[in-house]
C-alpha cells in the first residue's frame, strides 16, 4: 500500500484505499485506543497484577511459538512467502525504506537520465511521408472485445477494418498504470525495471533522434513520475485534464488532427494516452454510446454486476469509435502509416467466486493482465513493406507480452535503427520469439505468474484461452 501510494496518481491511490477502507477502520478501532491506553498507563505508572502479568507472558510465549510454526509452514508451502513482505512489522519498515528510496530516485530522474541516448536514426528516406500513432488504452480487458471473441458487438467498426491484426494472447507484466506504461514506452522490461528505469528515456526520444515530429496527447491526470517525464520528451505535450475538468477520449482527436496537418515535418509520431474504461465506467463515454442498458450505476457491488458490465462494454464500444477515427485520419493521409493500440492492464468486475473488483491490487488476476493489442497498417505501408505485414499476421497467434513488445514493434514500424531494439521482440519481424511469462511485483522484481499470486481461477481462464503461462 505504501509503495503504491507514493508512486501513483490520486485516482489510483483513492481506488486502492477505497478497497481497503474496512481494513483501515478495523485497524484504527483495534490498535489506536489500545496504544493510547498503554501510553497513559505507562505515564501514570499503572501496573497489572502479578498473576495477569504471568498470564500475559504465558500467552505471549505460546503466540510466538504458534507464529514461528506458521512461518516455517509458510516457507515450506507458499512459494510467495518472504519475511520482508509478510511479517509485520518487518514489512512496514522494509516498504517504508523502499518508498523513501524510490521517491528520492524519482526526484533525481532528470539528472540520472540526462546523458541517455538511443543512438537512433531512420533507415528510410528523409522526405518520405510517415505517420505512426501509438494509442495507450486504460483498464481495457481483452475479454470484453468483440475482436477477441466476445459475444457482444463492442467493436462494430474495427471488425470491418482491413489491415487490422489482433493479438489475443497478450498479457501485461503489470496491473498498474504507473508501471505498465513506462514498461511499454521504453526498452526496459520487468527484468531490468528496478535497475534501468531511472536512467533511461522513452521511445519518444528515439523518434526525436530519428528526425520525427513527436507529440504526447493525454486524457489522464499527471502522475508526477515516469509517464510525465516521458511525455515531456515530445515536442508537443498536452494534458487535457490540466484545466481541471474530465474529458471524453474523443476530445484528443482534434489535437491529433491539428498536429498531423500543421506539422512541417514529413515524419510524425504521436502517442495518445486515453482514459478508456477506467472506473467509473459510465462517465467514460457520451450518452449516445449508452447501447447496453441499463448502465447507470456507480455502486461497486456484485449485485450491480449487470449494470457495471453494460457500462464497461459501452466504454469499449466508444474506444472502438475513437480508434476507428484515428485510422480514418491516417488513411486520409495516404502515406506510410500505422497504429498500435493496447491497454495498460485489464480489470476485475466480479468475474468469479473471489468477487474481486478494479485493478492495481498487490495480487493480480487473469482479468487484470489479459489485455487487447492490435496493429493497423495503411495500404501504402503494406505495399511498401509486405513482409512486415505478413510477419505481423504470422505472429498474431503467438503469446505476447505487451510490456516487452511495444517498444521494439514501434521501432521497426517507424524504420528506426537503434542498438536498444531487439527484433526477437518485434511483432512485425520474422524473428519474433515467445518468451517465458514474467510479472513485475510490488517490489519491482520480475517473478513468474505463480509467484505473482495467480490462482486456479486464473489458470483455468488462461487454459480456456490457450494462453501460455
Ligand atoms: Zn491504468
Amino acid at each position: 500500500m505504501f509503495l503504491n501510494l507514493v508512486t501513483t496518481n490520486v485516482s489510483e491511490a483513492t481506488e486502492l484505499l477505497g478497497n481497503l477502507v474496512g481494513a483501515i477502520i478495523t485497524l484504527l478501532i483495534v490498535y489506536v485506543p489500545t496504544l493510547i491506553w498503554c501510553v497513559i498507563s505507562a505515564i501514570k505508572r499503572i501496573y497489572a497484577s502479578r498473576p495477569s502479568l504471568l498470564r500475559a507472558r504465558y500467552c505471549g510465549v505460546v503466540s510466538i511459538f504458534i507464529g514461528l510454526t506458521c512461518m516455517f509452514m509458510a516457507y515450506a508451502f507458499d512459494v510467495r512467502f518472504s519475511i520482508n513482505s509478510d511479517i509485520f512489522p518487518v514489512n512496514v519498515i522494509h516498504n517504508t525504506i523502499i518508498a523513501i528510496q524510490r521517491t528520492k530516485a524519482t526526484g533525481n530522474y532528470y539528472k540520472t537520465s540526462e546523458g541517455f541516448s538511443y543512438k537512433a536514426h531512420s533507415s528510410r528516406p528523409a522526405d518520405k511521408k510517415e505517420v505512426y500513432v501509438l494509442v495507450i488504452g486504460e483498464t481495457s480487458r481483452a475479454d470484453d472485445w468483440q475482436l477477441f471473441g466476445y459475444g457482444r458487438p463492442t467493436n462494430p467498426l474495427l471488425t470491418k477494418r482491413d489491415g487490422l491484426i489482433a493479438y489475443p494472447k497478450t498479457l501485461s507484466e503489470s496491473n498498474t498504470t504507473h508501471k505498465s506504461v513506462p514498461l511499454m514506452l521504453s526498452w526496459v522490461s520487468a527484468e531490468n525495471f528496478a535497475d534501468s528505469i531511472y536512467t533511461t528515456k522513452s521511445l519518444i526520444s528515439a523518434f526525436n533522434e530519428a528526425g520525427f515530429a513527436t507529440a504526447y496527447l493525454s486524457n489522464q491526470g499527471r502522475n508526477h513520475s515516469f509517464i510525465d517525464f516521458f511525455a515531456r520528451e515530445a515536442q508537443k505535450t498536452v494534458f487535457l485534464t490540466d484545466n481541471g475538468h474530465s474529458h471524453h477520449d474523443e476530445e484528443l482527436l482534434p489535437l491529433l488532427h491539428d498536429f498531423i496537418e500543421q506539422s512541417t515535418n514529413s515524419k510524425i509520431m504521436v502517442i495518445l494516452h486515453t482514459y478508456g474504461s477506467h472506473f467509473n465506467y459510465m462517465d467514460r463515454y457520451p450518452s449516445s454510446f449508452s447501447v447496453f442498458l441499463p448502465d447507470k450505476t456507480a455502486d461497486a457491488d456484485v449485485f450491480n454486476r449487470n449494470e457495471l458490465i453494460n457500462a464497461y462494454d459501452n466504454s469499449i464500444r466508444f474506444t472502438d469509435y475513437v480508434l476507428n477515427r484515428v485510422i480514418d485520419m491516417l488513411e486520409n493521409r495516404q502515406c506510410l502509416s500505422g497504429m498500435i493500440y493496447l491497454s495498460d492492464h485489464g480489470e476485475d468486475i466480479f468475474d468469479d467466486k473471489r468477487n474481486r473488483f478494479l485493478h492495481a491490487s498487490p495480487v493480480p488476476t487473469y482479468w487484470q493482465i489479459h489485455v487487447p493489442l492490435i496493429i493497423w497498417m495503411s495500404p501504402q505501408f503494406k505495399e511498401a513493406y509486405p513482409m512486415l505485414y505478413a510477419n505481423a499476421n504470422n505472429n498474431s497467434g503467438k503469446n505476447v507480452s505487451s510490456s516487452r513488445s511495444v517498444f521494439d514493434t514501434m521501432m521497426q514500424l517507424g524504420g528506426i535503427i537503434t542498438p536498444y531494439a531487439d527484433k526477437t521482440k518485434s511483432l512485425i519481424d520474422s524473428a519474433y520469439t515467445e518468451t517465458p511469462r514474467l510479472y513485475l511485483n510490488d517490489h519491482n522484481k520480475a517473478v513468474n505468474l505463480e509467484k505473482a499470486g495467480l490462482q486456479n481461477y486464473d489458470y483455468e481462464m488462461l487454459k480456456q484461452k490457450n494462453i501460455a503461462h
